[in-house]
């Protein structure tokens, strides 16, 4: 038998880092705090109640999830966004997935700026849109002079930008961004004999790791209809296992992706549980400070090893350069320390884990490196 197989797909293998047991796990940019366990105690009790109405369909419509996400960013950006133009998903891979569905297609651009996130291609690939990337700086930085030039030769309808990005861990400038925003003005495709202007994704999944100073793309959202900025709940929130991703945009876009979205995908659990973390978000986010001070210290450390090492807002570390990176990451896995092989060639990217963890990594890269 011969099954009707997508011929770019064929020979392709699933997305994803190795899931693999062993004692240091720093590949995937999780929060390495557990919930402490009053939180648990308390998501539990509040997916009891919900297990109580699960005959019923959840409410599609998620409306008390986003409001609950309009007051933690306004506690968090400073940023006062209407729950009607926020929007949530099982991820934000399934956001940006809904955004894609929404506003891209067979005869349209998805447009990034590498090296980034690897989903994003994969998305447009399942989108059967054309994905088109456009190489970052040496310092990993989008060359803006450069972009009205590329959106004109492209013109894409969807641009994906991750900041803080993600492997390089480089945030995007406010400056930057509005740059990037009034070039996106008359870059669309036509529809309907009109020009219209390409949607601006920023991807903060690790916008809350950002340097003080660095403002949230939340704040230029009311001036940009078609700005989106998503964020979730995976990384600095400490809740991977959640699944549950956001984005906040303006009100057309919010409906368009209305349309695509599959009726009650977001489940009763899955929204009572979000909600309960939501309210005990000062606990499960205790140490991003945490973090981000041992993300810099780590960073000297590396230096001080004589690598180079990519400036991060993130909660991970781009490090190099190695003539053989793969036999690095290999002898860090030897040692029971997973890391992860990514970004341009010679490079590496670790997570920041426990401080514990931290020093076990930085052992094992040097016992790896002689
Ligand atoms: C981890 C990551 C995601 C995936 O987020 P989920 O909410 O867990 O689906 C999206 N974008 C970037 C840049 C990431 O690093």
């Amino acid at each position: 038998m011969t099954l009707p197989l997508r011929p770019d797909f064929i020979g392709e293998e699933p997305y994803g880092a190795p899931q693999l047991d062993v004692p240091i796990v720093l590949n995937t940019n999780e929060n390495p705090y557990a919930p402490h366990d009053v939180v648990v105690n308390e998501i539990a009790a509040r997916v009891g109640e919900a297990a109580k109405g699960l005959n019923r369909y959840p409410d599609r419509e998620l409306m008390a999830l986003r409001q609950g996400l309009a007051d933690y960013l306004a506690l968090e950006s400073n940023v006062d966004v209407p729950a009607t133009q926020l929007w949530a998903a099982n991820g934000s891979n399934e956001i940006m997935l809904q955004i894609l569905q929404a506003f891209s297609g067979p005869d349209r651009v998805v447009m990034t700026f590498t090296p980034s996130y690897s989903m994003y291609s994969e998305y447009a690939r399942n989108v059967y849109a054309k994905f088109v990337a456009i190489p970052r700086a040496t310092d990993f930085r989008i060359n803006i002079d450069a972009v009205p030039a590329t959106f004109a030769q492209h013109r894409p309808s969807v641009v994906l930008i991750a900041s803080p990005n993600n492997p390089t861990g480089t945030a995007l400038d406010q400056a930057d961004l509005r740059a990037v925003l009034e070039a996106s003005v008359g870059a669309g495709p036509e529809v309907n004999g009109q020009v219209t202007d390409s949607i601006v994704v920023v991807d903060e999944a690790y916008g809350e790791f950002r340097r003080d100073g660095v403002p949230s793309s939340l704040e230029l959202l009311a001036e940009y209809p078609n700005l989106v900025v998503s964020r979730m709940m995976s990384k600095a929130f400490g809740a991977a296992g959640l699944r549950l991703g956001y984005m906040a945009a303006s009100q057309t876009i919010i409906d368009m992706v209305r349309i695509v979205r599959l009726p009650y995908h977001l489940s009763a659990i899955s929204q009572a549980a979000a909600l309960a973390a939501l309210e005990h978000r000062d606990s499960l986010m205790e140490q991003v400070g945490a973090i981000r001070a041992d993300r810099d210290a780590l960073a000297q450390t590396l230096r001080g090893m004589g690598l180079e090492v990519a400036a991060s807002d993130a909660n991970f570390i781009m490090f190099g350069t190695f003539e053989n990176r793969h036999a690095v990451w290999q002898k860090l896995l030897d040692q029971g320390i997973l890391i992860r092989e990514v970004g341009p060639e010679g490079w590496l990217r670790v997570s920041i884990g426990t401080p514990h963890e931290n020093e076990a990594f930085i052992a094992g890269l040097k016992e790896a490196m002689t």
